[in-house]
């Protein structure tokens, strides 16, 4: 069969991007993946001159090919990066990773801190499966900690994330599902920026998945594609599953979703509907009333030594 031509310049395509009905050749689909990353930079004000940014990364696809992208920036817009890393401790996983971490931040020049869960919450997430029997969800609070965290340690004024496309949906229709709207509601920062939250931002949210994956590849970036052997249990994971089924059948499901989220946001600002931040009474980091969750979670970790 012959191979499609690519809807911009008519060479041998490459990839197919069902939801935009088109396809595209390597050169052009480069062309178009970093337009939509510098794209979503301005659209949300993302990155101001002479700032500190700290990426979190963790040897991953999405982190890697933002690290990449964000080192190409640095080069137009004069601002500077700071990479971290958590460590959670999971064995025979995040050794792995870890180590590309290192090798990419060394060849673009980044400085990487390595932040473990045994140092900054006291134990490992191994150590922490063993006696709780879950991971995911004492993993995610103890890492948006440790790198909240991180980044005021660094004098960092935004924190960077991978977080793609799907990601984002997943996480929409997951606070839905478990009817934790507030969750988003500080989603789309960097809009207020408090002494206590870093403002997150994440500049491949329009992109999907296996866009990142093929830019890595075709730019040749060398990354590790283990997962994370707790994967399993997440509810995140079936979600995932439930989206992508979605997506194959209606393209552009996932994009609509993010358009919608951005839609109501965008609302709730113009309202001033946008929930209070205070600081934990326990650490100072930022908390919507009394103990940050971080703090309640290893307070009940030691209870049980
Ligand atoms: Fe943490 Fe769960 Fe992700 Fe593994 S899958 S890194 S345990 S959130
Ligand atoms: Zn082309």
């Amino acid at each position: 069969m012959k191979k499609p031509a690519c809807s911009a310049c008519g060479k041998p395509a490459v990839i197919n991007l069902a939801y935009a009905a088109r396809h595209l050749c390597a050169g052009c689909f480069v062309k178009y993946f970093e337009k939509r990353f510098l794209d979503t930079v301005r659209e949300f004000r993302m990155i101001k001159p002479r700032e500190r940014v700290a990426v979190g990364v963790s040897g991953g696809k999405d982190s890697m090919v933002l690290l990449h992208l964000l080192a190409k920036l640095r080069k137009r817009l004069p601002f500077e990066i700071v990479a971290i890393t958590i460590d959670e401790g999971i064995a025979g996983y995040r050794s792995r990773t870890l180590a590309v971490a290192k090798r990419e931040c060394k060849k673009l020049k980044v400085p990487l801190r390595v932040l473990s869960f045994r140092k900054g919450v006291g134990f490992s997430l191994d150590e922490i499966m063993k006696k709780e029997g879950s991971a995911c969800s004492w993993c995610g609070v103890f890492r948006r900690y440790l790198l909240n965290k991180g980044a005021r340690k660094e004098r960092a004024s935004k924190i960077a994330i991978g977080h793609n496309l799907d990601d984002v949906a997943q996480t929409v229709l997951m606070n839905i599902m478990r009817n934790e709207p507030a969750r988003l509601a500080r989603f789309l920062e960097p809009i207020s920026e408090d002494d206590a939250f870093v403002p997150r931002i994440r500049p491949l949210m329009r992109a999907p998945e296996k866009e990142i994956a093929a830019y890595a590849m075709l730019k040749g970036i060398r990354i590790t594609y283990s997962e994370c052997p707790y994967a399993y249990q997440s509810f995140r994971q079936h979600v995932k599953g439930q989206l992508n089924e979605t997506e194959e059948k209606y393209p552009g499901t996932k994009i609509r979703i993010l358009n919608s989220f951005i839609w109501m946001e965008k609302l709730m600002e113009k309202e001033g509907e946008k929930s209070e931040i205070l600081k934990c009474s326990g650490c100072g980091e930022p908390s919507s009333r009394g103990l940050c969750m971080a703090c309640k979670m290893i307070e009940r970790l030691g209870a049980r030594q």
